[in-house]
């Protein structure tokens, strides 16, 4: 089994899914007590979301990838950057280290393509649901994507910051994202990514009537995937 690198922190209210998942992920497929092999870093959030909120992407891309380097000196074999937003700046982490990263949005697009949809609503931060880092690179797996009107993107990255990343869970703002989604599937979408690590804290499969695509669950099976390509039924 690989180790496997976990740059966290962003928020940490999913790394701490990541991680558990990580864990049950690897004791259902080999049994026993087995369980994922990881090494982590957990930042300090409200120094990204400075860097994020002053768009200091290089400076970000700079300090994550001097994480990177971290994790692949404690033994890490590939890693996974637990955060949609921050795959802004993937592109830094991977030149920094000689090991794979698993791409939150290339993961995503086969379990869209795999579930036979085409077309996507997405929700996210801003940075995911106006930039083109994230649409293009579903687009270029063949998926079309649909985002919010710019009133609920607002909705949306609000509850992310304010609620979701400081561990509130709220029925009003469940009912907000549930109508967003409706409003996303009015206007075609088969599917809804859940593109944000949090999201999928609030928002469940009965939210909606089509697809939803949780991304950290999605990310973390296409770790422990790589992760035990290799492995023997005897998990070494
Ligand atoms: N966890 C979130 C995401 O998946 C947002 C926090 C961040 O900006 O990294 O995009």
């Amino acid at each position: 089994m690989q180790r496997i690198g976990l740059i966290g922190g962003m928020s940490w209210e999913s790394t701490a899914l990541y991680y558990r998942l990580a864990n049950q992920l690897v004791a259902e497929r080999l049994g026993g007590l087995h369980s994922a092999d990881v090494v982590m870093r957990s930042i300090d959030f409200a120094v990204m979301e400075q860097l994020q909120s002053r768009g200091e992407w290089a400076e970000a891309g700079t300090m994550l990838a001097e994480v990177a380097v971290e994790l692949e000196g404690a033994g890490a074999e590939l890693l996974v950057l637990c955060t949609n937003t921050m795959h802004k700046v993937a592109a830094t982490i991977e030149a920094a280290v000689d090991i794979p990263l698993v791409h939150v949005v290339d993961a995503t697009a086969q379990a869209v393509r795999a579930a036979g949809t085409t077309s996507v609503g997405l929700l996210g931060t801003a940075f995911t649901m106006e930039d083109h880092f994230y649409r293009d690179r579903l687009i270029s797996h063949g998926i079309d994507v649909i985002v919010p009107e710019t009133d609920d993107r607002r909705v949306v990255h609000r509850v992310i910051y304010d609620e979701l990343c400081r561990g509130i869970l709220s029925e009003s703002s469940r009912q907000q994202f549930q109508a967003i989604m409706g409003r996303l599937v009015d206007s075609g979408a088969a599917g809804i990514v859940l593109g944000c690590t949090e999201i999928e804290l609030l928002v469940k499969q009965e939210d909606t009537d089509v697809p939803v695509f949780p991304t950290t669950r999605i990310h973390v099976s296409a770790a422990v995937d790589a992760a035990l390509a290799d492995v023997s039924a005897t998990g070494r």
